[in-house]
């Protein structure tokens, strides 16, 4: 691996979250901060909830250009800044920190990634209908960005779990704060979701059904759920094609995961830390990523 030369001039980015030596993150920001030459360095820190409100200090004391956040500190770091985005306020979760000389800007960009992949590949939901399942973080912020970018109508399917409060809270932020009708549905009743499915422009998987531990599952139970216009996307990014992908592109539908989402959220990410965009045809082609599939 070829070394970014560090000097004294050489800035800092970090990423917070515990656990979190397995991330990708580092190394996606690195390749971008070195295609658009910036004399920045990104590096993954070992920070707790017990140790954020320090660390959040050491960010402002060091001068860092900014941070991105994990879990377990996405939902409790809003504490420690200056300001929050509209978008990380309704989702109730910050994933980056913008440091504007010393005022610390919190934003959420899993909702603006997942949007963003969407339009890289032709895909817009603005104006049209949604059903998108899931009631955790994921979830969260796809549905609110999604909403607050046009969605007019959106259905919310979650099974009954510690999460289902989540979907509930959701549905009424997005009545209240934006132009989508949203509404909540048991994803136990399943010829509901298959009555939505078929309404619907996009169908999204936003739950951890069909990676570890539970790869090889989905809660669709045969193909009639996708009619061939339906297009179908999952924010999993790993296995690269879940079992419920797979089952939508035999059935005829266009199908994205969620490496697009990921690598989108990070370039959305930079652009509010440093101002400046990186082409992602290039981040595609670096880090390997392709995520659209039409047989
Ligand atoms: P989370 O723990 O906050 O939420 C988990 C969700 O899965 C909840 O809605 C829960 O109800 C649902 N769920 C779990 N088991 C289920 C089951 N058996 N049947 C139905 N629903 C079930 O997790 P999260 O952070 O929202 O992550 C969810 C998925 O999104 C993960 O696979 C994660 O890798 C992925 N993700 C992708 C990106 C990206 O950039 N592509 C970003 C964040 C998360």
């Amino acid at each position: 691996m070829e070394r970014h030369q560090i000097t004294g001039h050489t800035e800092l980015i970090g990423l917070m979250a515990y656990p979190i030596r397995h991330s990708q993150s580092p190394a996606t920001h690195n390749a971008a901060y070195e295609k658009l030459g910036v004399d920045i360095v990104n590096l993954a820190f070992e920070v707790n909830a017990d140790d954020l409100e320090d660390a959040i200090k050491g960010l402002r004391a060091l001068k860092m250009r900014g941070s991105n956040i994990s879990m377990p500190n996405k939902t409790i770091v809003h504490k420690y800044l200056d300001e929050v985005s509209p978008a990380a306020m309704l989702c109730g979760a910050v994933n980056t920190i913008a440091n504007r000389d010393g005022y610390l800007i919190g934003h959420n960009t899993d909702g603006i990634g997942y949007v963003q992949s969407l339009k890289d590949n032709s895909i817009d939901p603005a104006g049209k209908k949604v059903t998108i399942v899931g009631s955790g973080g994921a979830a969260t912020a796809v549905q609110i960005q999604s909403a607050l970018d046009g969605v007019r109508e959106m259905s919310i399917f979650a099974r009954d779990d510690s999460f289902r409060d989540n979907a509930l809270e959701t549905v009424d932020k997005i009545n209240k704060n934006t132009n989508c009708k949203a509404t909540f549905y048991p994803l136990e009743d399943l010829d509901c979701l298959k009555k939505e499915m078929a309404s619907s422009y996009l169908f999204t998987n936003a739950t951890g059904v069909g990676m570890k531990p539970l790869e090889g599952q989905t809660y669709i139970p045969d193909a009639s759920f996708f009619p061939k216009e339906l297009i179908v996307t999952d924010v999993i990014y790993s296995p690269h094609e879940t079992a419920m992908l797979k089952m939508a592109r035999k059935a005829g539908c266009k199908t994205m995961n969620g490496q697009g989402m990921m690598l989108f959220q990070a370039i959305a990410a930079i652009e509010l830390m440093l101002g400046q965009r990186v082409d992602s045809e290039y981040m595609k082609e670096k880090l390997g990523i392709s995520y659209v599939y039409e047989d």
